[in-house]
């Protein structure tokens, strides 16, 4: 079954913002819905599937920190943020009977499991999708970066970003009509703060650690499924 899959485990990166669909803030269940539908074809062509959910729709610690949180605080409150976004993922899976788990970073006893490596490792393995919340645990960081640690971790074959633009552009192509798409990146290409791919820390340890990535949009239906069978969507950042 596997065979027409050019990955056999990947780690997706969806941001807040992603589950917000037309509005500014919260979720949208039919966002999370479609979402859904989109996972569950990987995982009937029998691809590992690892999630990192960020937190931007709810809060982001630097924001709160703006208006005068204390910095560390905020950074907890967007962690927080992060479960919240991946239960409502989890329910959504499981309301299209794809199998799930929410992992975080911080433990939560009686809410979701605590991250445990091997044993996120042991469900990939037999066919559930993994939720890994909380970013990394640790305030100062983005869930980009923990996209990248976690598909370090994993082992997964790419890091997968899903975005609201089909790649990465030379300007910014909302607002610029005569922007360029890059269909290839180097790591130092996308250390490139304009462009404004990743954060550094991210960017580095994909570096360090010869994973590739690619930013879609999956806003495009099928788009995701399409990359893991080899399609040329988006960006593709690799050495
Ligand atoms: N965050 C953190 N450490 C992490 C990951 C996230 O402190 O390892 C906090 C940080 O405040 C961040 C918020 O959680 O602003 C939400 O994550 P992020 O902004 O990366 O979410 P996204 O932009 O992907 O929605």
């Amino acid at each position: 079954r596997a065979a027409v899959s050019k990955y056999k485990r990947i780690l997706l990166k969806l941001s807040g913002e992603a589950l917000t669909g037309d509005a500014d803030f919260g979720i949208d269940p039919q966002v999370l819905d479609r979402m859904a539908l989109e996972i569950g074809q990987l995982v009937g062509i029998g691809v590992q599937v690892g999630i990192v959910v960020g937190g931007g729709n709810l809060f982001r610690g630097s924001a709160l920190h703006e208006a005068g949180m204390e910095r560390v605080t905020g950074d907890h409150m967007g962690m927080l943020a992060t479960v919240m976004n991946a239960l409502a993922m989890r329910d959504a899976l499981e309301r299209s009977n794809i199998r799930s788990r929410v992992m975080s970073a911080i433990p939560m006893s009686g809410v979701v499991e605590h991250y445990d490596r091997r044993t996120a490792i042991r469900y990939l393995t037999s066919g559930d999708v993994v939720l890994f919340s909380a970013g990394t645990g640790n305030p100062f960081f983005t869930t980009d970066s923990a996209a990248c640690l976690r598909g370090i971790e994993i082992d997964a074959d790419v890091v997968v970003k899903a975005t609201k633009v089909d790649g990465v552009y030379d300007k910014d192509p909302v607002h610029d009509p005569d922007a360029v798409k890059y269909e290839q990146l180097s790591y130092d290409d996308a250390l490139d703060q304009k462009l404004g791919v990743m954060d550094l820390t991210a960017i580095c340890l994909v570096r360090d650690h010869d994973m590739p990535v690619r930013v879609f949009n999956m806003n495009k239906p099928g788009a995701l499924l399409n990359l893991v069978v080899g399609g040329r969507e988006g960006t593709l950042i690799d050495r």
